[in-house]
């Protein structure tokens, strides 16, 4: 019988790639005993990675010549020690910055954050964007020259922009602005923000921005099937299924907000009557009558005489623990 093939066949560069696997294993236990307030020796590092004291040692001193990782005493305070010092390694927070800009129907927020996620400058713009796109692509790539000025961050530092838009995004990347931004129809924020400012832009719908954050850091880390419902001026939906952001086959899964769901009911923004926007956003509710009446009722089969109900559970119940 023939040996079983190997899932990584030795090629030329094999070398390499196998050092930057080690180089990602030993960062991702750098991040994690971070997480955790925890420090790690290189001895901690081989039993979390089970790379070899050798590799190790290599990727580490990379790491430290790149000014990622740094290498302290441990500073045992209980004078046992014997052989070498213990030495201890960590991630180092100015190694690296990345910028986050969240562009809303009334506001943009640039953010810039080190490399463990915290901001050290936040800084918001209240202004209606729909109708300017060139201007507010300006002003944020100001926004983003006054982050930078003000904390002397140098630019070769800053891995890049991640950009959040109130706006449905299909999976090419184009924005689907039609009815919804209108002075944005046609315009490619990728693009002309990196024109601007220099740096690499990614573009995601704030929804999906929103579901990524809370599934990496925030309440959703223990959940592989969570759905984020992002309630602003108009309604959207971020959806992780089995540990992935969902797209949907136009990149359009989570938008629920011009679901039609009265079709007699008010005309939207988007140009069609009766979508979930016009009856449950904020902006809606806040313009209902207040004399009892609501303004429209939405259609849903929970709501029908008789409906069963299915009892509340936790969110997180099916998801990996
Ligand atoms: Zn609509």
């Amino acid at each position: 019988m023939s040996p079983p093939v190997p899932a990584v066949r030795p090629t030329a560069d094999s070398p390499v790639n196998l050092r930057s696997l080690g180089r990602v294993r030993v960062l991702e236990a750098l991040a994690e005993a971070r997480r955790l307030s925890s420090r790690l020796s290189r001895p901690d590092l081989m039993r979390r990675t089970g790379l070899a004291r050798a590799t190790v040692g290599s990727v580490i001193a990379d790491l430290i010549r790149a000014g990622i990782v740094t290498d302290e005493d441990a500073n045992r305070a209980d004078g046992l020690r014997t052989g070498r010092p213990a030495r201890t390694l960590s991630l180092n927070r100015h190694a690296a910055y990345a910028l986050g800009v969240d562009i809303g129907r009334d506001h943009v927020r640039v953010v810039l954050c080190d490399l463990f996620g915290e901001p050290v400058w936040d800084r918001d713009l209240h202004r209606l964007v729909d109708n300017d796109a060139d201007d507010v692509l300006t002003e944020t790539a100001e926004l983003i020259g006054q982050a930078q000025r003000a904390t002397g961050v140098p630019a070769e530092r800053i891995l890049g922009v991640g950009v959040g838009i109130a706006c449905p995004i299909d999976r090419q990347g184009t924005l689907l602005a039609e009815g919804i931004m209108p002075g944005w129809v046609g315009v490619r924020p990728t693009d002309e923000l990196r024109e601007r400012t220099g740096f690499a832009v990614r573009l995601v719908n704030d929804a999906n921005a929103a579901v990524l954050a809370e599934h990496r850091h925030g309440v959703a880390q223990r959940c592989d099937d969570v759905i984020y419902i992002r309630l602003s001026t108009g309604i959207g939906a971020g959806v992780i299924s089995d540990g992935r952001l969902l797209l949907g086959a136009g990149g359009l899964a989570g938008e629920l907000g011009h679901v039609t769901v009265e079709s007699s009911g008010a005309i939207c923004r988007c140009g069609n009557r009766g979508c979930l926007e016009t009856v449950a956003s904020p902006a809606a509710i806040a313009e209902a009558p207040v004399d009892g009446q609501r303004r429209a009722r939405v259609d849903h089969p929970a709501d029908r005489p008789g409906a069963r109900r299915r009892p509340r559970r936790d969110p997180c119940d099916g998801g990996r623990r």
